[in-house]
């Protein structure tokens, strides 16, 4: 059966960046996603049409059709008492925040310098070219539920 849309496709993947560092794997048969949905990311989606179950391939998508382009204006420095935490702050460290648009989104703190704390609002995978090795497990129709509720069940 091939990949089209409505399709509930398993998929094993092992996801490196141009470094060749693997940043996510999945392995064992466990990853299942509902195609045309926007489960995944728009260029591991759009490589997977058509594909069917026993298909290999290797996939690099670059940041626009990943998380997106690394945005600066994300970026920020605050003062430290912004924060409600009793713990010290620390590069790596990861708060919920209030974007101009009233979303939320979350912040990685980058660097801590005195009482200055800079936070980035980019995905921690903005930016980056990645890498997908991608076999295709199996491939089945969606059910009407699933379809309705927009993703595998
Ligand atoms: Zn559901």
């Amino acid at each position: 059966m091939q990949i089209t849309i409505n399709k509930v496709v398993t998929i094993d993947y092992t996801l490196t960046d141009d470094e060749g560092d693997i940043l996510d794997q999945s392995d064992d048969g466990q990853f299942a996603y509902l195609h045309g949905a926007s489960n995944i990311i728009p260029g591991l989606e759009q490589a997977l049409e058509g594909k069917a179950s026993g298909d290999s391939l290797t996939v690099r998508v670059p940041p626009e059709m990943a998380y997106g382009v690394w945005d600066e204006e994300l970026s920020q420095t605050v003062p430290a008492n912004m924060f409600q935490t009793d713990e010290p702050i620390e590069p790596g460290m990861q708060f919920r925040a209030q974007s101009a648009d009233g979303s939320t989104m979350v912040v990685t703190v980058t660097e801590v310098e005195g009482d200055k704390v800079t936070i980035d609002g980019n995905h921690p995978l903005a930016g980056q070219n990645l890498t997908f090795d991608v076999r295709v497990v199996a491939v089945r129709d969606a059910s009407a539920e699933e379809m309705e509720h927009g993703h595998a069940h």
